[in-house]
């Protein structure tokens, strides 16, 4: 059978180091070679917005209670800082360029996600599983790239960003067309409403647990992609007010709310033991809308930035007695790395093309010894910008503009932001386990360092490109291009 079973026998400690919690013996696992996967997958949530990762204000107890019964990750990244990117990677397993997925799509898109590259959603469905996706998609809107020619038996939720959508306070009049609600490849809501989106989150989870419900028989991968706590933040009216945490602190309780009612459901059918959930974000928080932003915690920057607040992400994990309890991860990984970590655990095959992402099932077994698979992982922004390497503890910022908020403008007020100013960042060298948050560039120091991973950052240059240092792709596929518009 597949290695990871062997592995299972000598799952009876946890090595120093890179896990904080006591070792703890690990019971026989369950007789099932397909575990149900459950990923829930939140938009411009920050690091710093969960109680297990440290948030002060917003209570999150079903997330804390998750963390408690599984493993936390502190070095988890999406692969980069901005939602169809974003998704693109967690998707593919690939670099988001890899597949020709950069930025945030809008209505006026006519690409997408080719639908030959294979999702998860494909490649377990190939495996058997009833596959079935509640909330925002954004990998193309047009009718050949939406979820359902994805991979996935069921979609329910928005073709892209709630805002997206002419009732944003930022949108100019006429800028955005009516956003549409999607049940399948029917549009059930022509003019998603501000009451809709009110009952965006109260929706997806009914609909989450109604698919869990149906399937509960059979082995299937639900992917809640939630539209919040991106912007404009919606929640339902019983829960306004009700976190004393601000609108914010009420959209991520909410949220929270919604991870319980899955844990429940789970528990109710008796799938817990068989099913993997997994539980992350896209990108970090959206700093300029202020007290209707996350928060980063102690990392530097925000949404839109390759600084540590823009692409680390919470991530918890939880099977149990498969994933030890109360663990915690240190080693890096990212969003690539769930396609071919799902792949490895189900049985089902790898994509044909190839892809970035590496197997992470020792980490989350925490085999003794287990490592980050990753020589380094490669940020990339923008159109092709290649902005900085992470390899070990250290991170190589390559020189490059970002956007950071401006102090000079007026405050973001009441759901509409302030306003950014341009930075710029230079060569500089950070150690993340000394200084998480970006503060001591300490490149004068370690130039051998520096040279390792400009050697490393080269690499990613003669592969996926870098339009910083006017290289072309060698190895990149392109996005989808629907050939007739409806
Ligand atoms: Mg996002």
């Amino acid at each position: 059978m597949r290695a990871f079973h062997q592995w299972l026998g000598v799952l009876t400690f946890l090595t120093a180091g890179l896990l904080d919690a006591a070792p703890l013996a690990v019971a026989a696992p369950p007789a099932t070679d397909r575990p149900n996967v459950v990923l829930i997958f939140c938009d411009d949530l920050g690091y710093g917005d969960l109680g297990c990762f440290g948030a002060k204000t917003i209570r999150t107890p079903h997330l804390d209670r998750l963390a408690r019964q599984g493993m936390r990750f502190t070095d988890f990244y999406a692969a980069q800082p901005v939602c169809s990117a974003s998704r693109a990677a967690l998707l593919t397993g690939c670099y988001p360029n890899r597949v020709g997925i950069t930025g945030a799509l809008d209505h006026r898109a006519k690409h997408g996600l080719d639908p030959t590259e294979e999702t998860i959603a494909d490649l377990l469905r190939a495996r058997g599983y009833a596959t079935g996706m509640v909330g925002k998609w954004h990998l193309g809107h047009l009718p050949p790239f939406l979820p359902t020619r994805q991979g996935f038996d069921r979609w329910y939720g928005l073709p892209y960003s709630n805002d997206m959508w002419p009732y944003h306070p930022e949108a100019k009049a006429g800028t955005y067309p009516p956003l549409p609600l999607y049940d399948g490849d029917r549009i059930v809501d022509a003019e998603v409403s501000p009451a809709d989106q009110d009952r965006l989150t109260t929706d997806y989870t009914r609909r989450a647990v109604a698919f869990i419900e149906e399937n509960r028989h059979r082995p299937f991968f639900l992917y809640v992609a939630h539209s919040m706590p991106h912007v404009p933040l919606h929640v339902s009216s019983a829960r306004r007010g009700a976190s004393k945490a601000g609108l914010y602190g009420d959209v991520v309780a909410e949220i929270d709310q919604s991870v319980g009612e899955i844990m429940q459901a789970l528990d109710r059918f008796g799938l817990d033991r068989q099913t993997l959930l997994l539980f992350t974000s896209d990108n970090g928080p959206w700093l300029s809308y202020g007290p209707h932003a996350g928060s980063a915690g102690p990392l530097r920057e925000g949404k839109g930035t390759t600084w540590e607040g823009g692409i680390r992400v919470p991530m918890i994990a939880r099977w149990p007695d498969r994933v030890p309890r109360g663990t915690v991860c240190r080693e890096p990984a990212m969003t690539i790395d769930i396609l071919p970590t799902l792949t490895r655990l189900t049985g089902a095959s790898l994509p044909v093309r190839p892809i970035d992402g590496l197997d992470i099932s020792p980490l989350l077994f925490a085999m003794p010894g287990a490592s980050s698979p990753h020589r380094a992982l490669w940020f990339y922004y923008h159109q092709n910008d290649l902005e900085a390497v992470r390899s070990g503890p250290w991170k190589l910022i390559l020189p490059h503009s970002y956007a950071t908020v401006n102090p000079q403008a007026p405050p973001a007020r009441d759901g509409r932001p302030t306003k950014y100013a341009s930075a710029k960042a230079d060569l500089e060298l950070y150690h993340l386990v000394d200084d998480v948050g970006e503060t001591r560039n300490v490149a004068a120091s370690h130039q051998q360092v520096v040279a390792r991973l400009q050697l490393l950052a080269e690499e990613a240059r003669a592969d996926l490109g870098d339009t910083l240092t006017q290289r072309a792709p060698t190895r990149a596929r392109p996005a989808g291009v629907a050939t007739v518009i409806p």
